[in-house]
């Protein structure tokens, strides 16, 4: 039987960053438990009657630390009942720092959360002030002591480059510190402009200026040198880890596995189709309440679905596989699935791509160069 993965959505933060564009609000809170409760009655619909086997649990937000452990406790009671949760299943909560104690961390590690995220995003207080974070960069220091002491060692940081103001000295300075804490697993993003954010409106009004790619470029070089010299493998564009600790819930998305995506706003690939959730979490409360599910794996709060023809399977697995640096696109897995060799579909495209050197084969893998990694987006444009 194969194994999914499931994103559990969280829409909650305490205040929004300067730069957010996610599903998640701040002045919900009076909801949180109904909607863990809705949560719930979601796993249960789209379950079903069959108990498949879950290999990963992601708890992402919005703030999932805002979350109580009996909050959390109600989903993961839902989620026991009607998956398979392998024994070693990789069970992940993205948290703040700041928003953490040692109590809080000890109960989360009881309720079998094994993984913590943290949003670092910098380490200099004057870029966690321009990005609006609420916490300081010694928060995130005593966060990832205080879930070591709670027994939860397996620890991702994220962390953001190509901030206005930020330089690539300053840039440097926040890879060095987040390498000081020694975490299993590091996330580099470029930070993205988002139109309806507040940072959106300092850009047109020139408060911040634009951002330099010339730098962000720099500045990603950088890190994969900075993190090279400390021994953590670059296997994803932005994902580094130590030895054993990828990241096993997102490989199930950059392997173009299956999973379902619960919760206001998440996103779902499972039989065949992609799929999304409503957004608002009022809506979403209100939805769960109707009895009648449309069966696996849709509830009754999806808003849209959409059944993939074979030629976008074969574009998603294209995509999502060359993200993947060391393990990339395995011709013969293409071949054996879609039933036609990877160069008979797309034969032009790669030839080109291998001779302005952004691909190189090797035996059966087709991997991005590493000019490939700086111009993947160009990349992955010309199998669309
Ligand atoms: S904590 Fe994360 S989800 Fe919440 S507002 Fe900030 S960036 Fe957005």
């Amino acid at each position: 039987m194969t194994s999914l993965s499931l994103y559990l959505h969280i829409p909650f933060c305490r205040h929004r960053c300067a730069y957010c564009d996610f599903n998640t609000y701040t002045s919900l809170a009076d909801l949180q438990t109904a909607y863990a409760a809705s949560l719930a009655a979601e796993v249960q619909q789209v379950a079903g009657t069959e108990r498949r086997r879950a290999h990963t649990l992601f708890f992402g937000g919005g703030t999932p630390s805002l979350m109580t452990p009996t909050q959390l406790e109600t989903i993961l009671t839902a989620v026991h009942t009607h998956f398979a949760v392998t024994e070693d299943a990789e069970v992940t909560l993205e948290a703040n720092p700041g928003t953490v104690d040692l109590a809080y961390l000890a109960a989360l590690r009881e309720l079998g959360i094994n993984r913590l995220s943290f949003g670092v995003q910098s380490a200099i207080p004057g870029e966690l002030a321009l990005l609006e974070r609420e916490h300081d960069f010694a928060a995130a220091v005593t966060a990832v002591h205080l879930a070591r002491q709670a027994g939860i060692s397996n620890i991702n940081l994220d962390l953001i480059y190509g901030v206005p103001g930020q330089t690539l000295a300053s840039w440097g300075e926040s890879v060095c510190a987040a390498l000081a804490l020694q975490p299993t697993h590091i996330s580099l993003y470029c930070l993205t402009i988002e139109p309806g954010t507040p940072m959106k409106r300092w850009l047109d009004n020139g408060r911040i200026p634009a951002p330099d790619p010339d730098l962000a470029a720099d500045q990603y070089g950088l890190a994969c040198e900075q993190m090279a010299a400390h021994g953590y493998a670059h296997y994803e564009i932005s994902n580094w880890a130590l030895p054993g600790y990828a990241c096993a819930h997102n490989l199930t998305y950059w392997r173009n596995g299956e999973y379902l995506g619960l919760g206001a706003g998440a996103h779902g690939h499972a039989a065949g189709m992609r799929y999304e959730v409503v957004k608002q979490p009022r809506v979403y409360i209100r939805r769960l309440q109707q009895a009648e599910a449309p069966g696996y794996p849709l509830s009754t709060a999806v808003a849209a679905h959409h059944a993939l023809t074979r030629q976008e399977q074969m574009t998603d697995t294209v995509i999502t596989q060359l993200r993947l640096l060391e393990e990339g696109l395995d011709l013969t897995t293409f071949r054996q699935k879609f039933g036609q060799s990877l160069l008979d579909v797309y034969g032009r495209t790669v030839a080109q791509l291998l001779e302005w050197g952004l691909l190189a084969l090797s035996g059966d893998r087709l991997r991005l160069t590493p000019q490939g990694w700086f111009l993947s987006n160009q990349v992955f444009y010309r199998f669309l």
